[in-house]
């Protein structure tokens, strides 16, 4: 295409890429939804639906335990992933790294997923005397993620 045609073309795309949908108000970045809408795309959905999947199932752990945890659900892979990327890791810092705030809830996932083989939970002594509970991958663990990847 030549230069001035390709000049007369691209305000136009522009216009149409950077109006909503749905709305028609702007968007950033050539949206195709604005960002009252944006929750729409099929992509969007999914995290959001998946992320309430993994509310819903924290919020059963914290009451049922290790029972209500899916080992391969979203938040399991989450936690054999970072045990996969961080090496073995103390349960009171994997928590941090994953990101749930209650300590029973990450020991309901830690428990399931040594029942499935994937994880193993160990006590270390430390030189200050306090024992650290260390959760680290299985080869069926580290299998695991490769299966996911
Ligand atoms: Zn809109």
């Amino acid at each position: 295409m030549k230069l001035l045609e390709r000049l007369e073309c691209a305000p136009q795309q522009r216009i149409e890429a950077s109006v909503c949908g749905l709305c028609g108000h702007r968007t950033t970045e050539r949206k195709p939804l604005c960002s009252d809408h944006v929750h729409l795309l099929p992509h969007a959905r999914q995290v959001i639906a998946e992320l309430a999947d993994r509310e819903r199932e924290e919020a059963l752990v914290a009451a049922q335990g290790e029972s209500a945890v899916d080992p391969f659900g979203s938040r399991a892979r989450e936690i054999l992933t970072a045990l996969a990327v961080l090496g073995a890791r103390a349960t009171r810092r994997l928590r941090i790294d994953v990101d749930l705030e209650e300590e029973d809830v990450l020991e309901g996932y830690l428990r399931r997923l040594e029942r499935e083989g994937l994880v193993e939970l160990l006590v270390l002594g430390s030189r200050r005397g306090t024992p650290r509970r260390v959760a680290t991958l299985t080869t069926a663990g580290l299998h695991c993620i490769g299966d996911f990847a």
